[in-house]
C-alpha cells in the first residue's frame, strides 16, 4: 500500500507534473515560441534589410561614382571642345603684315619658331640678331638687353653727282633697314591668342624701329640745313667728309629711347613691363 500510496502519490505527483505539463509549460513554450518566431522574424528582416541597404549602398556608390566618371568626361570634353575653338586655322586673325612702311625703307626678315609665347620668347632671344646683322648701338639704360628688332642706315648720298653750289646739294639715306622676326605657324597648331599677341608684338617692334628711322631722317635734315649754308662745294665737300658727323646720330638714337622710356607705350613703340606677357 505503501507503495501504492507512494506510487499514488507518485502517480499524483506526475498528474501534477502532467498537469504542469499541460497547463503551464504549454503556456512558457508559446511564449518562447513568439519570442522565439519573433526574433528569428526579427533577424530575418533585419538579414532581408541590412542586404536591401547595402545593394542601396552599392547602387549609390556605383552610380557616384558614374556620375564622377561623367563628370570627368563631360569636363575633358569641354576641355576639348574649348581647346579646338581657340585654335589659329591660319586665317583668323590673319598673320600680321607691316604696312604704312616709308619706301626707302627695307625689311630684311629672320626666322623665329614656336607654338607658345615662352618658345617664342627664347627663339627671338636666342637668333642674337646683333650678332648677325649688329653690331647694335649699346643703349646705356638697357645694359645687356637683347635686341629683336633692328634699324640701320646704309649710306647717305648727294643728290646730284656735281656741286655747282652748296644749296642744292641735298643728302638722303639711299636706304634704310629694319630687322624684323618672321613667324609662320602652322594652322592649327597655336593659338588664336598667342597670334593677336605675336602681331601686336610686331606692331610695337615695327613702330619702333620706324621711331629710329624718323630720328635719322632728322638727323641728316639738320646736317643738310648746315650744308647748304656752306659759302663753297669745297666746304661742304669737306664737311661731309668729316668722320665725326655721324658722332650725334648714335646720341640722338639714345635720346629716342629714353624719350620712350619716360613715357612707354606701345602705341609709340614700347613695349611696357609685362605687356601682353612678352617682357
Ligand atoms: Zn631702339
Amino acid at each position: 500500500m505503501g507503495q501504492a500510496v507512494l506510487a499514488v502519490a507518485t502517480s499524483a505527483g506526475n498528474k501534477a507534473g502532467e498537469l504542469w505539463l499541460r497547463h503551464v509549460w504549454p503556456q512558457r513554450l508559446l511564449l518562447i515560441r513568439i519570442v522565439c518566431y519573433g526574433a528569428i522574424a526579427g533577424l530575418i528582416v533585419n538579414a532581408v534589410l541590412s542586404a536591401s541597404i547595402a545593394e542601396l549602398d552599392a547602387s549609390n556608390a556605383q552610380l557616384a561614382s558614374d556620375k564622377s566618371a561623367q563628370s570627368e568626361q563631360i569636363s575633358s570634353l569641354r576641355a576639348l571642345v574649348q581647346d579646338l575653338q581657340s585654335r589659329w586655322l591660319g586665317d583668323n586673325p590673319p598673320l600680321w603684315q607691316p604696312s604704312g612702311v616709308p619706301p626707302n625703307v627695307t625689311i630684311t626678315w629672320f626666322a623665329v619658331t614656336g607654338t607658345t609665347q615662352g618658345a617664342l620668347i627664347r627663339s627671338l632671344s636666342d637668333a642674337d640678331i646683333c650678332d648677325r646683322y649688329g653690331p647694335c648701338l649699346p643703349d646705356p639704360a638697357v645694359p645687356g638687353g637683347t635686341a629683336w628688332a633692328l634699324e640701320s642706315e646704309h649710306e647717305a648720298v648727294p643728290n646730284a653727282p656735281y656741286c655747282y653750289t652748296p644749296r642744292t646739294i641735298t643728302y638722303h639715306w639711299d636706304f634704310h633697314d629694319v630687322i624684323l622676326p618672321q613667324w609662320s605657324p602652322k594652322g592649327g597648331t597655336v593659338t588664336m591668342t598667342l597670334v593677336s599677341r605675336w602681331n601686336a608684338l610686331e606692331q610695337v617692334m615695327l613702330t619702333h624701329e620706324l621711331g629710329h628711322v624718323r630720328v635719322a631722317e632728322a638727323y641728316l635734315a639738320q646736317l643738310n640745313s648746315q650744308s647748304q649754308r656752306l659759302a663753297s662745294c669745297v666746304a661742304l665737300n669737306t664737311f661731309w667728309a668729316n668722320p665725326h658727323l655721324w658722332d650725334g646720330l648714335n646720341a640722338a638714337q639714345n635720346a629716342y629711347h629714353a624719350q620712350l622710356r619716360a613715357d612707354c607705350r606701345p602705341e609709340v613703340g614700347c613695349i611696357p613691363p609685362g605687356w601682353m606677357g612678352w617682357s
